[in-house]
């Protein structure tokens, strides 16, 4: 089977434990204004990779997963690519690589890729299904759910939330986020990172004749980041920066 992947490269610690070769994979069933990767949202790609070519890639670095490193996947969308996915993952695991997928959380089968994943990240971006469907094209149930399919699993997710202006950084909007992640079951099984708001996919935008929504309207305080760090704190979940 084969993937399509619009850019890799090393990062330390950033997407997953220690130092890991990270594949962007192409297509994205969202389209969020903020996206910082929008070459990546099309599902056509001009670099497609075999399964058995992307092992041999990933084995023939294997000296460079210090740290408890390895390979994560994140797009795009990792799952939009599920069957050559599961098959890499599946590959990976027979090998002894650790692995990590970043994931909007969406997709109905993400519960089949748990059992090959040593660190699931999932982007959580809102509490509310139709609010999420309004902005970004597609409601967070599944991903709700995904979430508490993880956290019963064992998995420890690592859940993030891009903290957007006008979107879900309101005070109401933590609370409520508190009070979903308690009935998932969050605390103590797992981690929350909170991103602000940045502009690093705007010149990108340009570039590729797309429209950059965005305003400054999604800029977030640094006592925005304190106030909803305090809210799941209080609630017992495990806030953490990378
Ligand atoms: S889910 Fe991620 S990759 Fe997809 S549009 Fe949203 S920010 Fe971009």
């Amino acid at each position: 089977m084969e993937l399509r992947i619009f850019q890799k490269g090393f990062n330390y610690s950033q997407d997953g434990p220690g130092n890991r070769l990270v594949y962007h994979l192409q297509g994205c069933n969202l389209r969020c204004p903020w996206c910082s990767n929008p070459e990546g949202l099309a599902c056509t790609g001009e670099k497609t990779y075999s399964t058995e070519e992307l092992l041999q890639q990933i084995l023939s670095s294997r000296m460079m997963f210090f740290d408890g490193g390895g390979v994560t996947f994140t797009g795009g969308e990792v799952t939009l690519q599920f069957e050559a996915a599961k098959e890499l993952l599946t590959l990976l695991k027979q090998n002894g690589i650790h692995t990590c997928i970043e994931t909007n959380g969406c997709h109905v089968r993400l519960p089949e890729l748990f059992p090959l994943v040593d660190h699931l990240i999932m982007d959580c971006k809102h509490h509310d299904p139709e609010i999420h469907r309004q902005v970004t094209g597609a409601s967070c149930a599944l991903t709700h759910q995904n979430l508490r399919l993880a956290i019963k699993a064992g998995m420890q997710p690592a859940v993030r939330i891009p903290l957007i202006g006008g979107f879900n950084a309101a005070m109401e909007d933590a609370r409520k986020f508190a009070s979903l992640f308690r009935e998932l079951g969050l605390p103590g099984n797992g981690t929350l990172e909170l991103l602000p708001y940045h502009e690093y996919g705007k010149d990108k935008y340009k570039a590729l004749g797309m429209d950059y929504t965005m305003t400054d309207a999604a800029r977030i305080s640094p006592s925005t980041v304190s106030e909803f760090t305090r809210i799941f704190t209080d609630a017992g979940i495990h806030v953490i920066r990378t």
